[in-house]
């Protein structure tokens, strides 16, 4: 087994590491203190700089204009992103324009393509994506309210989303409803491609999370459908498949959110590393001298070091295997990563006391952004269901044909 990275792709790695520290994080301090707004402009421009650098869409294949990287580089390149709230964004890999862009090369026809995936590719335009309703639970989404009935050429779609991260300011969403209400439950959905200015879909609210409403790509959208009308060839993919669609737009999705966790949970660390050299708790005594501190450092390289070979290690077995048999992999990587990340950032917070839960550092950004890790894209508790249930699956079947059970 060999861990090292070839020295071409070091190479890359290192000029996106420079760009980040060079032009990236230097305005992360607006973006934590005003949000998207005051930063907008100067992000539009380091995009122009990333798409002449040869570095857009780092996890789109060659062909739509991306780096053509495996899953197993992207994610490299995503924890290097990661360190910063915006990296992804200015590379165009954010969530949740990333999975919407890969079930569009996927499934969209030509028309489709020309409309909706090619400016979204161009960074043109962003996208949301409609799945989640108040009303239903998310955790379960082969049930849901949000319909859609064929109507001549037409589908008339009426339902109620929310969480439609990045809804403001959104060209077009991708929307779960339901157009076989009787079918069996993973076939009773469809996928739609509505434009934000189709008369009957309204972004209602910025729904308020952890004293945030954001604005723009950095915010969550609620969504009011009513008799709102889109051409039938509006479908993404085939009728029924909606399940199988977001099943697949979350397969890779998963490892790019896991690497971009590693990045908050690396960046978080060297913010700790240097406060606790630099932080006197008595005159010439640095806090790096005191054992927990010390301790605070050893638990968490060797926490997000295992992390990262974890996700690594499940890119890997997709690329090698696919999805499907990678499935165990991919729920591990889930819950463990958010919830070692989340370890991580309160550590840091900690160690800087009063400093860190103030917005001078991106710390309790990442403590209030990314907590929702644990719950989106499937919430902690169903992806150790899978692995749990998996897991005694396999050992019944032995003790059974062993006679032993
Ligand atoms: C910041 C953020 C961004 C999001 N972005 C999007 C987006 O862009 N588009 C979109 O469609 N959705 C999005 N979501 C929604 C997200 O996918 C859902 O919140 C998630 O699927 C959980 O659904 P729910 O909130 O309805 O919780 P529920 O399904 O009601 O579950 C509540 C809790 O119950 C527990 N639970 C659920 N099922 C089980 C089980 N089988 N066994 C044991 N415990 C269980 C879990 O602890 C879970 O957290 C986002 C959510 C957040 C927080």
């Amino acid at each position: 087994m060999d861990f090292s990275i070839p020295a071409e792709f070091q190479a890359t790695l290192d000029t996106i590491r420079r760009f980040m520290e060079d032009e990236v994080i230097p305005i992360e301090k607006d973006f934590l203190l005003g949000g998207m707004a005051p930063v907008q402009a100067r992000v539009d421009a380091l995009r122009q700089k990333v798409k002449a650098m040869g570095l857009w869409l780092p996890q789109i294949a060659k062909e739509h204009g991306g780096m053509g990287l495996s899953l197993m580089e992207f994610g490299m390149v995503g924890a290097e992103l990661g360190r910063c709230p915006l990296g992804h964004y200015v590379f165009n890999c954010q969530a949740p324009d990333a999975g919407n862009m890969e079930i569009l090369i996927q499934y969209a026809n030509p028309a489709q393509q020309e409309r909706f995936m090619k400016p979204l590719l161009a960074g043109e335009i962003r996208s949301c994506f409609g799945m989640t309703e108040p009303e239903f639970p998310g955790s379960n989404p082969s049930w849901m309210g949000t319909t859609a009935v064929r109507d001549g050429d037409d589908y008339v779609i009426n339902g109620h989303k929310w969480f439609a991260s990045g809804a403001d300011g959104a060209t077009f969403c991708v929307v779960m409803a339901v157009t076989d209400p009787n079918g069996p439950p993973h076939k009773r959905a469809s996928m739609f491609l509505v434009p934000m200015d189709t008369p009957g879909i309204v972004v209602e609210a910025n729904t308020p999370v952890m004293g945030h409403t954001g604005s723009g790509w950095a915010s969550h959208g609620e969504l009011r459908i009513t008799d709102c009308r889109v051409p039938a060839e509006n479908m993404l993919g085939p009728m029924g498949d909606g399940f199988l669609l977001a099943q697949e737009r979350l397969g890779p999705g998963r490892i790019h959110h896991c690497m971009r966790w590693i990045g908050v949970s690396e960046r978080s660390f060297e913010i700790l590393r240097d406060h606790l050299l630099r932080r006197q708790v008595a005159p010439g005594e640095p806090l790096a001298m005191r054992q927990f501190a010390q301790g605070w450092i050893a638990e968490s390289r060797a926490e997000i070091d295992a992390a990262r070979l974890m996700v690594l290690h499940a890119a890997w077995a997709i690329e090698k295997h696919g999805l499907k048999a990678a499935r165990e992999e991919v729920s591990l990587i889930k819950f463990h990563t958010a919830n070692m990340m989340m370890h991580v950032v309160d550590r840091a917070i900690q160690a800087h006391g009063g400093l860190g839960v103030t917005d001078y550092t991106p710390l309790s950004f990442f403590f209030r952004f990314e907590r929702a890790g644990r719950i989106y894209d499937g919430p902690d508790e169903v992806h150790k269901l899978v692995v749990a249930k998996r897991i005694l699956k396999r050992r019944a079947a032995e003790l059974m044909q062993r006679g032993e059970l």
